[in-house]
């Protein structure tokens, strides 16, 4: 079997998503890359959270190519796809319909940095991509989804915003892990809830500090970040 550590990670990382509270019904999943071999595994489509297993994902190289899995990948797959090929450094991305972060892409409006919980994961605001054409819906449609997500986050580090909103659809975000991808979905979602609430108590709030965002966002992501622990202890 090929990539057994990456059906591995990617079975792994799909239960987790399916248990996180992020996910209504199927609205989720999750891809895992590997950029030494241009290959990912990806959650076969339609299949509840509890049936995955390992041998269920489903191996695809950045042409679509289905490698191995006997199931159908997940109807996503090209927009995972265009993501791996676009953004380095991205191992891991997660897709999810997570209620307030959709409600922040179902008003069309980017997600504001009104605290350092948010300032602790992303550089600034979560940006929302732009409504696709008709043809782009018509044509290709989760691959122009990928090829929107691309164009938001151009000239940005997509380390530095692990996440983007797509248009009345949900959220995309990602990592250097699953792990990690999971962690900046979550981190989305509650800061999401939180800028939603913020918005209901005073609707005129501007964001944050530019000082106070770099200083929370450089503590966990900068060169010299202070947060957490060495790898010795
Ligand atoms: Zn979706």
């Amino acid at each position: 079997m090929l990539h057994r550590t990456l059906r591995e990670e990617a079975y792994v990382t799909n239960r987790q998503l399916g248990t996180s509270g992020l996910v209504d019904l199927t609205f989720g999943n999750v891809s895992i890359f590997d950029p030494g071999v241009g290959v990912f595994a990806i959650k076969p489509s339609g299949v509840p959270y509890a049936e995955l297993t390992p041998g269920k994902m489903v191996l695809v190289d950045l042409e679509g190519r289905v490698l191995e899995g006997k199931l159908r990948p997940s109807v996503d797959m090209p927009t995972y796809r265009r993501l791996f090929q676009a953004f380095t450094g991205v191992r891991a991305v997660v897709h999810t319909h997570s209620r307030y972060a959709t409600s922040f892409a179902q008003a069309g409006r980017p997600l504001p940095c009104f605290g350092t919980t948010h300032a602790d994961y992303f550089d600034g605001a979560v940006p929302v991509t732009r409504p696709l054409t008709k043809t782009e819906i018509a044509e290709a449609y989760e691959w122009n989804t990928g090829n929107v997500i691309v164009e938001t986050l151009q000239g940005r580090d997509p380390l530095a915003i692990p996440a983007v909103l797509v248009w009345r659809h949900g959220s995309f975000a990602w990592g250097s892990s699953g792990a990690n991808a999971i962690e900046t979905a979550l981190a989305l979602e509650i800061a999401a809830h939180l800028a939603f609430q913020t918005l209901a108590l005073v609707p005129q709030r501007g964001e944050i500090e530019p000082e106070l965002l770099n200083r929370h966002f450089q503590r966990k992501h900068g060169s010299g970040a202070t947060y957490g622990q060495d790898a010795k202890h």
